[in-house]
């Protein structure tokens, strides 16, 4: 199958000069061909951005929205058929990936009610006969690269307020699961948005260097690894764009001696081998404070026993990794982390599999005594492997989460709330769940990590979302009346 860009309303139909090929994770097979898009394919698709652009930045809110709604209700219709498209490509079961898609809702229902988000203030009389008021207006193209892990949900988190908001997008997917957000592309142009306002462009760091460079392109939104994250953020910044770049994780989860242990043990299995640990919130390491490490393990352990490893069509718990060559990467930091001495307890390099024997797969992988100096500590791992630090005491726990490079998301496993406050005081991270693994936030707060975690300052949906895609302008009336005050060449003051 060929999977092209979708320019001003339709299938790009040109030849392309180069493609990548697309796998079924769970089986190994190509299943597709992605046209990776020239220069002058970027070209084309802003210059049809561009031009769609001066019409829907002045289409009335009341119209934008109904085509909001309407998309709402073909997505929600529809988003079986989404999730089946990034289960064939990412590998992720398919009820994880319904999930992911509901998420993504969450945003797109948030930016119908963007006639409140985008009222700005009026103050009448702030000096005599004189009003000042503020209004927020659209970029113009803006641009969406994103990472392979949520195909759908990680562009949603951008474009529902961006197209509200009156911008034209273009999103720029992951080359190794194009397909979903083709199908939105679809549902777009389904819902009445006009031709040339949503577009995708599918490539690799072609694409996405011309996005950045490109002097019609005003924003960029990345998600994906800290290095790319990084590179995206200084050049666009050089060019004078606008930036909000999302990167890597490493997400700790602290049980204090208190907590529920079956409840964390639950939480533990289920954010760190969800999505095979393929999520950028996913838990990577497991901070016990002793004495309970032993019995937590324990629990852990058992749970992971049960899971079933498979393909993601027939009833899995955990999918396949995305590509064999990523699959391979996250085998090799099992390798490290045993040679480095930290102690497997559930090995998942030889996985039990429900699914065809050229999947890429790799079962759910336990260390214990793992310390802050080892590889599998220190790196993203990207992959269903869970790691066990224990400390002393509370603060040796803080102290160790505070001093990792990346903040994207912590929690902490507790029956103290006075211990979860002084938690969320004290920690250097962006999101945290309290008894709650995966913290994402809901659509109407702002989703975004510290240091390593993110570049920019603004972060994902929510009011911040607004802001992003956004500029404010102030304007400061007096409509004349007979009494003209002369001229005055000081600077002007409110009286
Ligand atoms: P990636 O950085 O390899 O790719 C992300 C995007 O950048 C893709 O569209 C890709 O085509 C493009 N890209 C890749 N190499 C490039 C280059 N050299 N120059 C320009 N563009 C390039 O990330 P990935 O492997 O697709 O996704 C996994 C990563 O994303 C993990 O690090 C994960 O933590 C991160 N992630 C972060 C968040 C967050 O919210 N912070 C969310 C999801 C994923």
């Amino acid at each position: 199958m060929r999977i092209t860009h979708f320019v001003n309303g339709n299938a790009w139909n040109g030849k392309a000069d180069r493609t990548g090929e697309v796998f079924n994770p769970a089986t190994g097979e190509v299943t597709g061909h992605v046209d990776f898009a020239s220069n002058a394919v970027v070209d084309e698709v802003v210059a049809s951005a561009q031009k769609a652009f001066e019409e829907w930045r002045s289409t009335s809110i009341a119209k934008r929205t109904q085509i909001l709604f309407a998309f709402r209700e073909i997505l929600n219709a529809r988003k079986e058929e989404v999730a089946a498209l990034i289960t064939a490509e990412h590998g992720k079961v398919l009820s994880d990936a319904l999930g992911e898609v509901t998420r993504g809702q969450e945003v797109v229902e948030f930016a119908c009610g963007i006639a409140h988000l985008l009222k700005g203030g009026y103050t009448e009389g702030a000096s005599t006969d004189v009003d000042v008021y503020s209004i927020r207006q659209p970029l113009g193209v803006v641009a969406i690269i994103s990472p392979f892990n949520f195909p759908a949900m990680v562009p949603m988190w951008f474009f529902p307020i961006a197209i509200a908001a009156g911008n034209t997008v273009i999103v720029k997917p992951s080359e190794k699961d194009p397909s979903a957000i083709n199908l939105i592309a679809q549902m777009w142009k389904d819902a009445g948005l006009p031709d040339g306002v949503f577009n995708v462009v599918h490539g690799d760091k072609i694409a996405v260097d011309r996005l950045i460079e490109h002097s019609d392109v005003k924003s960029i939104s990345f998600v994906g690894s800290t290095p790319i994250a990084r590179y995206i953020y200084e050049k666009g910044t050089a060019q004078g764009k606008r930036i909000q770049a999302l990167g890597g994780a490493k997400n700790h989860m602290l049980v204090l001696p208190d907590a529920d242990l079956d409840l964390a043990a639950d939480a533990a299995v289920n954010a760190g081998f969800g999505s095979a640990g393929e999520r950028c919130m996913a838990i990577s390491v497991l901070v016990a404070v002793e004495p309970i490490a032993d019995a937590l393990i324990e629990k852990i352990k058992e749970r992971m026993l049960k899971l079933n490893t498979g393909d993601g069509t027939k009833g899995s718990d955990m999918g396949p990794l995305v590509t064999r060559v990523h699959r391979d990467k996250v085998a090799s930091f099992v390798d490290a982390g045993v040679n480095e001495g930290a102690k497997i307890v559930v090995d998942g390099r030889n996985p039990k599999v429900n699914g065809a024997s050229n999947g890429f797969w790799l079962g759910p992988t336990l260390f214990d005594q793992v310390s802050p100096q080892m590889s599998i500590y220190k790196e993203e791992i990207f992959g269903p492997v869970l790691s066990v630090v224990r400390v002393k005491t509370y603060n040796e726990g803080v102290s160790l989460i505070n001093a990792h490079p990346y903040g994207n998301g912590t929690a902490i496993f507790t029956n103290d709330g006075g211990a979860a406050r002084k938690f969320q005081n004290e920690i250097q991270v962006g999101m945290i769940g309290v008894n709650v693994p995966i913290p994402v936030p809901t659509a109407y707060y702002s989703f975004g990590g510290w240091k390593a975690s993110l570049f920019g300052d603004t972060h994902a949906h929510g009011t911040e979302g607004v802001h992003f895609f956004t500029r404010g302008k102030v304007v400061t009336s007096r409509w004349l009346d007979p009494s003209h005050g002369g001229i005055n060449l000081g600077f002007p003051q409110n009286n």
